[in-house]
């Protein structure tokens, strides 16, 4: 199985984000910075770009904030069909499901 650009993208910044945690640079919270729980968050990104600029979230704030990358990414996706073919728009849906589903799992 290959890795996405954007895959690696990803798990490049968590990499880079791990090794300023491990270093002392980034205190790892105790605590979900979104819900409050206490638990070990996950490092998630907005923007890959940014290694260090990352949200503490427990997994269940994690999966929501996919799950709302997910919806922002279809909405975009409509917003644009006027300029792109409906076959690139059907291909676009179905990848867009597709990390839905996973997301789901
Ligand atoms: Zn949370
Ligand atoms: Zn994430």
């Amino acid at each position: 199985m290959s890795l996405s650009v954007l895959q690696k993208h990803k798990r490049l910044a968590l990499t880079l984000l791990n090794m300023a945690i491990k270093e002392g640079k980034i205190v790892r919270p105790d605590k979900c910075s979104s819900c409050g729980k206490k638990c070990k968050p996950d490092g998630h990104h907005d923007d890959y770009d940014k290694p260090l600029k990352a949200a503490c979230l427990c997994k269940i704030c994690h999966k929501a904030r996919h799950r709302l990358i997910i919806t922002n990414l279809l909405e975009a996706a409509e917003d644009l069909i006027s300029q792109v073919t409906p076959a690139l728009f059907n291909k676009w849906r179905s990848v867009i499901r597709k990390a839905e589903k996973e997301l789901a799992r």
